[in-house]
């Protein structure tokens, strides 16, 4: 294996500290509503179908044959198992490490210093997730495996993150043909009370009431039952 092979082979690496305590503080919070992650999901497929609106200005082949964004959520109830996929701007191997890893913002100590001062008090802690932005984590509230994949656009190269939410994640080259032509794929493996997550019905109701100005059309699919 020559020394750039192995860069790229599978890792195993820890959470920057922060993460894992932001974490640990998601997981056992008790939120009444467990639904943002949703949107937050959707807000980031969003977001990276925007950017690559914008890098596509200037490098128009990165649209290539597939100018319109789409956001999907895959459904599957017997898996336990939801998907949102866009076709946006993707990430590289070191984007996903940057990104999914640490906490690059600064209001992260303010949000963790409420979020305990919310369980403290027993409050609702949603509104705090929204405002400091923390949302990519808040996949762990329902889900107790979170897979990543994800190929950058106008690359052929795809990777695989995938994470319990406990301390560590992995990360590893992805078969092209597990990933999408382009974008991200974010997996959750449901916990056994979070399941509803993978109905029809309740995907709907949530994406109606919290998804309802994204500016990229959603479509819901299910798997053959
Ligand atoms: P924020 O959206 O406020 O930056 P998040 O925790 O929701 O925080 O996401 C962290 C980062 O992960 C994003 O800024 C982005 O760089 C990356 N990211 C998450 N989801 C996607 C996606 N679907 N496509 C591309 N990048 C993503
Ligand atoms: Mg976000």
């Amino acid at each position: 294996m020559s020394v750039e092979n192995q860069a790229r082979a599978e890792e195993s690496r820890a959470f920057e500290a922060d993460v894992a305590k932001l974490l640990h503080l998601m997981v056992h919070s008790v939120y009444s509503d467990k639904d943002v992650f949703l949107r937050e999901l959707i807000s980031n497929a969003a977001d990276a179908c925007e950017k690559l609106r914008y890098e596509a200005i200037a490098r128009p082949e990165l649209t290539g044959e597939d100018p319109k964004p789409q956001i999907r959520i895959e459904l599957d109830k017997d898996k336990g198992l939801v998907s949102i996929v866009d076709n946006g701007i993707g990430m590289s191997r070191d984007e996903m490490v940057d990104a999914l890893g640490t906490i690059a913002r600064s209001g992260t100590k303010a949000f963790m210093e409420q979020i305990e001062a919310a369980r403290a008090a027993e409050a609702e802690g949603t509104q705090l997730i929204g405002q400091f932005g923390v949302g990519f984590y808040s996949s762990f509230m329902v889900a107790d495996r979170v897979d990543v994949v994800s190929r950058r656009a106008g690359t052929d190269e795809a990777t695989l993150w995938s994470s319990d939410g406990k301390g560590t994640y992995s990360i590893a080259p992805a078969a092209l043909e597990d990933a999408p032509a382009r974008g991200t794929r974010v997996t959750l493996h449901l916990m056994d009370d979070a399941r509803d997550y993978a109905e029809r019905f309740t995907v709907q109701r949530i994406v109606k009431a919290q998804s309802g100005h994204v500016p990229v059309p959603i479509v819901l699919v299910e798997a053959p039952g």
